[in-house]
C-alpha cells in the first residue's frame, strides 16, 4: 500500500519519491509505504495553502462548518474501516478505536464546526472610547500531530484551525500515517476545496523540519514528545511563529486511604495506568497510596492487572494491543532494565510477551507494576510511555502533594478522595494542568486542555483553540 500527499486537493506521491516503511505493531510485519516528503513537497503545499486563504477565510463560519461536518459525517459512514486501520497500524485494540480514537475524531470536527459559529469576540467602552476586538482567522497555519491517538489528535487540531478560516498544513506522524491518508480521501468525496488543507506525510528530521523553518507559515500547533517541542520552539522563535505545545507527562495518581474502592473505579484506575498500552499522555504512570491502605491497595491493583489480557488487537476480548513500535517497545524494556537497576521490585509483567499464531512477531508487553523507588530515581523522572506504573506510599496530604509535583512535568493528575474539602485542597497545590477528582480522562471538549512546566506551552479545546489559531486586532473609535 503506497500511501500519499493531499496537496492542492489532490493525492499524490512525494516529489522526491522517498518512502519509509510502515509497519503493522501486532505482527511486526510491513504493510505499507509513507511518503517521506522534503522542503519542495512543503513549498508546494505551502503554496496551495496560500492560494486558498483568501476564498476559504472570507467565507461565513456556516458555510466552513457545513464542509467539517460533511467530512465527519462520511467518517462515520466508514467507521468500522477506520477503526478497523487505526487499529492496525498503531497496535492498539481494535474496540479501542471504533469506541475512543474514531468517534472522538469525528466529535472533534462536529464539535468545532458548531463552536466556531458561536465564537464571539470582546468589546469595551470607557471615557469616550468604544473599543472592540476583531478575531481573525493567523493565514497559513502547520498542524504536527503524534502516533498514540493518531486521528484523534489530528483532528483536535485541524478542526479548530479550518473553523476559524485558516488554511493549513498537517504532518501526522510517520509511525501511524494510515487514518489521515483515509481522511484526505474523505475530503476529496466531501469535496472541500483544494488547498485548504494539506497533508503532507514523512518524519520528523526532513518533514517536520522543513515545516516548522518555513518562513510563510505563521503558526504551528504541536503535540509530542517534549524533546521534539523543545526542538520547535526553538526554530519557531527565530521567525516568530506563534506556538501552541503539548507535551509530555509523568501524571501522579493520589489515593487517599477515603477513596470509593468500587468496581468501577478500579478500572478506571485499571485503565488509567494501562489504556491503549499505557500510551496515552494523560495515563497516570505514578500512582501514590496513603500508607494505611498502600499493601491492600498494592495487592488488589496487582491482582486486577494480572487478568488483564494482552494480544492479538483484533480479539474483542484483549484489553491490550501491541506496543506502536520496535523502538518504541525496545524503548520501554530498557527502561524496565533501568527500573531493575535501580532498585525497584517487578510486582507484574516486567516481560514481553510472545502472542500465538498471526501476532507472533509483535511488540506486546505486559502491565508492568513497580514498588520500592523512589521519587528522585530515572524510572519515576522520566516519561516512559508504555504500560508501566510505579507504587509509593505517602503519609499524608503535603507528602502526596510534594511526591505528585516533584518532576518537570506537569501534564494531568488525578485524586482519589471522598473527602470534598480534600479534594479541593490538594487540587489547588497539584502543579498540573489538567485535575480529575474521582475519575479519569473524562472529556469536555470546551474546556482548556494542556500542561504546565515542560509537558506543554498554552492550551487547547473551546474557545483556547479558536483564540490559538486566531489573531487579535484591536479597534479603538472615539465616540464623544
Ligand atoms: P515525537 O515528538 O517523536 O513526534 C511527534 C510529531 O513530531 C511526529 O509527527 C514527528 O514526525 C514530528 N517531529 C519529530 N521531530 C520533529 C522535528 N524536529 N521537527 C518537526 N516535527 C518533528 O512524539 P511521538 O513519539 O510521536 O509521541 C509521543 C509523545 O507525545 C509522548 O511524549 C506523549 O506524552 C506526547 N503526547 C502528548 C500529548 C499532550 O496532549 N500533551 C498527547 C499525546 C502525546
Amino acid at each position: 500500500m503506497r500511501l500519499q500527499n493531499y496537496i492542492d486537493g489532490q493525492l499524490q506521491p512525494p516529489s522526491a519519491g522517498r518512502f519509509i516503511d510502515v509497519f503493522e505493531p501486532a505482527t511486526g510485519s510491513i504493510f505499507a509505504a509513507c511518503p517521506d516528503s522534503d522542503a519542495g513537497d512543503i513549498e508546494n503545499a505551502f503554496n496551495a495553502a496560500h492560494r486558498a486563504f483568501p476564498t476559504w477565510s472570507a467565507l461565513p463560519s456556516a458555510e466552513r462548518a457545513r464542509f467539517l461536518n460533511r467530512i465527519a459525517d462520511l467518517i462515520e459512514t466508514r467507521l468500522d474501516e477506520f477503526a478497523a486501520a487505526e487499529s492496525r497500524d498503531s497496535g492498539k485494540p481494535v474496540s479501542l478505536a471504533r469506541s475512543l480514537d474514531i468517534p472522538r475524531a469525528i466529535a472533534n470536527l462536529r464539535f468545532f464546526a458548531a463552536a466556531a459559529t458561536q465564537f464571539s469576540s470582546e468589546a469595551h467602552t470607557e471615557s469616550g472610547s468604544l473599543n472592540y476586538t476583531l478575531r481573525e482567522p493567523i493565514g497559513v497555519v502547520g498542524c504536527i500531530s503524534p502516533w498514540n491517538l493518531p486521528l484523534y489528535l489530528f483532528t483536535w487540531k485541524i478542526a479548530p484551525a479550518l473553523a476559524v478560516g485558516n488554511t493549513l498544513l498537517a504532518k501526522p506522524s510517520e509511525v501511524t500515517p494510515l487514518t489521515a491518508t483515509m481522511f484526505a480521501q474523505v475530503c476529496v468525496d466531501a469535496q472541500l476545496p483544494a488547498g485548504v488543507l494539506n497533508i503532507v506525510h514523512g518524519t520528523g528530521t526532513r518533514t517536520g523540519s522543513a515545516l516548522i523553518e518555513h518562513g510563510g507559515i505563521k503558526a504551528i500547533s504541536f503535540t509530542g514528545s517534549t524533546r521534539t517541542g523543545a526542538a520547535i520552539a526553538a526554530v519557531a522563535a527565530k521567525t516568530f511563529k506563534k506556538v501552541s505545545l503539548e507535551m509530555g507527562g509523568k501524571n501522579p495518581t493520589l489515593i487517599f486511604a477515603d477513596w470509593d474502592a468500587t468496581d468501577a473505579n478500579w478500572s478506571t484506575i485499571l485503565r488509567s495506568a494501562f489504556a491503549n498500552q499505557g500510551q496515552i499522555c494523560l495515563c497516570g504512570s505514578r500512582i501514590l497510596v496513603e500508607r494505611s491502605i498502600y499493601s491492600a491497595f498494592r495487592d488488589e491493583f496487582v491482582a486486577r492487572a494480572r487478568k488483564l489480557r494482552v494480544g492479538d488487537p483484533n480479539d474483542a476480548l484483549n484489553d491490550l494491543g501491541a506496543i506502536v513500535s520496535k523502538t518504541h517497545f525496545d524503548k520501554i524494556m530498557a527502561c524496565i532494565a533501568v527500573a531493575r537497576k535501580e532498585g525497584g521490585n517487578i510486582l507484574c509483567g516486567g516481560d514481553a510477551i510472545k502472542v500465538d499464531g498471526r501476532c507472533a512477531d509483535g511488540w506486546f508487553i505486559a502491565p508492568t507494576i513497580i514498588e520500592g523507588l523512589d521519587q528522585q530515581c530515572a524510572t519515576n523522572q522520566d516519561e516512559i510511555f508504555g504500560p508501566v506504573v510505579t507504587l509509593q506510599p505517602f503519609d499524608d496530604e503535603d507528602q502526596a502533594v510534594e511526591q505528585a509535583n516533584a518532576t518537570n512535568y506537569g501534564l494531568a493528575a488525578s485524586v482519589w478522595t471522598t473527602h470534598l474539602a480534600r479534594g479541593h485542597r490538594v487540587v489547588s497545590k497539584l502543579a498540573s494542568g489538567i485535575v480529575w477528582v474521582n475519575c479519569w480522562m473524562r472529556r469536555d471538549l470546551r474546556t482548556p486542555f494542556g500542561g504546565v512546566k515542560q509537558s506543554g506551552l498554552g492550551r487547547e479545546g473551546g474557545v483556547e483553540a479558536l483564540r490559538f489559531f486566531t489573531e487579535a486586532k484591536n479597534v479603538c473609535i472615539q465616540i464623544d
